[in-house]
């Protein structure tokens, strides 16, 4: 059994630097604390290890002067008893508020391919702003390059916020549906805008963000 008192008596009495917190603690520890577990009395091991760990090799002040391993512990013998076990922090999860404009013209929709090296590069999204925070409508479209088509674009359903949790990020997004009026030179929008007017069996067969394809199965197609 792992818990944190065993991982860190194992990783001071042998000298480990796994990170415990790491994918491969398990992969390391596991096998190092089966082998020394009784055969004849598993439970009563677990137990003394865990209290072990919890009164005599504590997190901050380990008593190693009373330790009955103090001979033999790999820590102690190399002055490592405050270095061990070796633990990472979490990285904080960073929250993005994805707003994205759906740009709609005869039927065709506007779609983007993310070029930079960012998470889901490679795959296809629509016209996106980012912002430190969620914008409504009225920042979302004066605060863009779109200004000067506004009069001609015609804004249609708007989504609630949709969230998609990553390993180390929390997008939130919002998707716009904007639908371009015949005043409007698409080409001239999708330059400005980097996207590319597609028809809905082109847009099936590009490589899309679960978020994307779900949008647009629920909301579009
Ligand atoms: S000698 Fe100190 S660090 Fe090593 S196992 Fe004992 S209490 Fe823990």
């Amino acid at each position: 059994m792992l818990d944190g008192n065993v991982y860190r008596v194992l990783s001071r009495l042998h000298g480990i630097e796994t990170d415990i917190a790491g994918p491969n603690a398990r992969k390391v520890f596991a096998p190092l604390a089966n082998r020394l577990v009784s055969r004849e009395a598993p439970d009563l091991y677990n137990q003394a290890i865990m209290e072990f760990g919890a009164l005599l090799c504590t997190p901050v002040s380990p008593q190693c002067m009373f330790c009955p391993f103090n001979e033999q512990c790999e820590a102690l013998l190399t002055g490592r008893q405050h270095q061990l076990p070796v633990k990472s922090k979490k990285a904080p999860v960073r929250n993005r508020y994805f707003h994205y404009i759906i740009f709609r013209q005869d039927g065709r929709v506007g779609m983007r391919k993310r070029e930079a090296k960012d998470i889901w590069q490679g795959l296809y999204d629509f016209y996106l702003v980012e912002a430190p925070q969620a914008l409504d409508t009225e920042q979302l479209l004066e605060g863009t390059d779109l200004r000067p088509w506004l009069p001609a674009l015609i804004l249609g359903k708007i989504s609630p916020v949709l969230t998609h949790q990553l390993t180390h990020q929390k997008v939130f997004a919002r998707f716009w549906q904007v639908d371009v009026s015949d005043r409007v030179d698409p080409l001239e929008l999708a330059l400005k805008c980097g996207i590319a007017f597609c028809e809905p069996t082109q847009i099936h067969a590009l490589p899309k963000p679960v978020m994307i394809d779900n949008y647009l199965k629920t909301h579009l197609f």
